[in-house]
């Protein structure tokens, strides 16, 4: 689950880490008052939606009157934009955040993550901070610099000072441990899997000011971060997926063509496998799960359903725990009560494939039924060149 750079950046405060004074709205009179309130000279406008790269798609401005500020404000607000990080159909903006302008000197980046080879918290830093991280990284690897955490002792302050001396920041050590020992509490305290402050800031003044932050969490662990579970912005998330997770379904949608619906998430990844290597893209990771009753299936349905790019559905359920007489009946019930017109092709293998078998085969329904897997997959392919030819 990710959350937006306000929220972030009122959980940094929470642990004494410096971020420019400012404050969420959603109208443009609201962006004015705001500017009026902060006082000083210059503000900025920032753009608050799920992705990075703001800055460079004009989701970032400097104004330097209050009105200035309204009408940034009001460009932004019920804008769509487009970074390098949406995807061409880009994000729509609904709330903007405005804080005091900072005076910087100099631009750093600094981020914890868990480096799953390592199985480790790491600490990522880098003097070339800003906008352009991702350019840095690939040309110039060695402008970056990492340290690996033992989970058990915690992160300790020579560890800082050592990041603090790589990205030059040797005069400031006590500061930047101080910062950098607040994000790493933060960061186990909240079961993060990111905590990316970029850039962070040396203001002219010499002050370490966080001004960019993004915040990831692991879905694991939500249940015991109830905090952070309010933050949710489910306007920032597929409806698809929300609607799913709704109905105990798990769900992930990609950019192919067919739809799946399986049982268990290693007979998902294999289904999408045997997809692709039949010529095909699946549509989405649908996975119902064990004991998955004929109300589930028909949820399932719905919502491979209300994406546009499925052409055929493939079920592939091996029955353990499920019932593939109970799975027979929901696709029967889905495909008729649904009116489904897309070619459904199903594969069942486990308990009561006989009885589950016979209820397809009567149903009247243009089911196609597969042997295995194999079989499955290569069906489904073939049909939905059919269909879209
Ligand atoms: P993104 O990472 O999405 O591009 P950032 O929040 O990092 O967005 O902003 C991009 C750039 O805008 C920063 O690198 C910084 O130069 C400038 N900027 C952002 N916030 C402020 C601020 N409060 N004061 C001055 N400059 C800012
Ligand atoms: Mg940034």
């Amino acid at each position: 689950m990710n959350i937006h750079e306000y929220q972030a950046k009122s959980l940094l405060r929470g642990y004494r880490v410096t971020t420019p004074r400012g404050e969420v709205v959603y109208t443009s009179k609201a962006a004015a008052r705001v500017a009026e309130e902060l006082g000083g000279q210059r503000w900025v406008v920032k753009a608050q939606i799920h992705a990075g790269g703001r800055g460079k798609a004009g989701g970032v401005k400097i104004g330097n009157s209050p009105d200035r500020i309204a009408e940034l404000a009001d460009q932004l607000l019920g804008s769509t934009l487009v970074t390098a990080q949406t995807g061409p159909e880009g994000q729509r903006v609904s709330r903007v955040l405005v804080e005091r302008a900072s005076r910087i000197e100099r631009e750093f980046y600094l981020s914890l993550t868990v480096d799953r080879d390592a199985q480790r918290i790491v600490v990522i830093a880098s003097a070339e901070g800003g906008v352009d991280i991702e350019a840095v990284a690939s040309a110039r690897p060695e402008a970056i610099h990492t340290e690996v955490v033992d989970a058990g002792v915690g992160l300790l302050d020579f560890q800082c000072r050592k990041i603090a001396i790589a990205i030059g920041l040797g005069k400031k050590t006590t500061s930047f441990t101080r910062l950098l020992k607040r994000m790493y509490r933060l960061f186990r305290d909240s079961d993060c899997l990111l905590l990316e402050v970029n850039p962070f800031i040396e203001t002219e003044d010499g002050e370490l000011v966080a001004l960019d932050c993004k915040m990831s969490f692991d879905d694991n662990a939500l249940f015991r971060q109830g905090d952070v579970v309010e933050l949710r912005d489910f306007d920032e998330e597929d409806p698809k997926e929300v609607e799913a997770t709704g109905h105990g379904l798990n769900y992930i949608a990609l950019d192919g063509s067919v739809g799946c619906i399986v049982n268990g998430a290693g007979l998902a990844m294999g289904t999408m496998d045997a997809i692709v290597h039949h010529g095909g893209r699946p549509a989405n990771f649908l996975d119902v799960g064990g004991g998955a009753s004929p109300e589930k299936i028909a949820n399932a349905f719905r919502i491979v359903m209300k994406d546009r790019n499925v052409r055929v559905i493939l079920v592939n359920i091996f029955a353990g725990i499920n019932r593939c007489d109970w799975i027979a009946q929901g696709v029967v019930h889905a495909t008729r009560d649904q009116a489904i017109e897309v070619p459904v092709i199903v594969r069942l293998a486990g308990t009561n494939v006989d009885e589950g078998r016979r209820i397809l085969d009567e149903s009247g329904l243009a089911l196609i039924q597969a042997e295995d897997l194999d079989d499955a997959a290569a069906k489904a392919v073939a049909a939905a060149r059919e269909v879209a030819a």
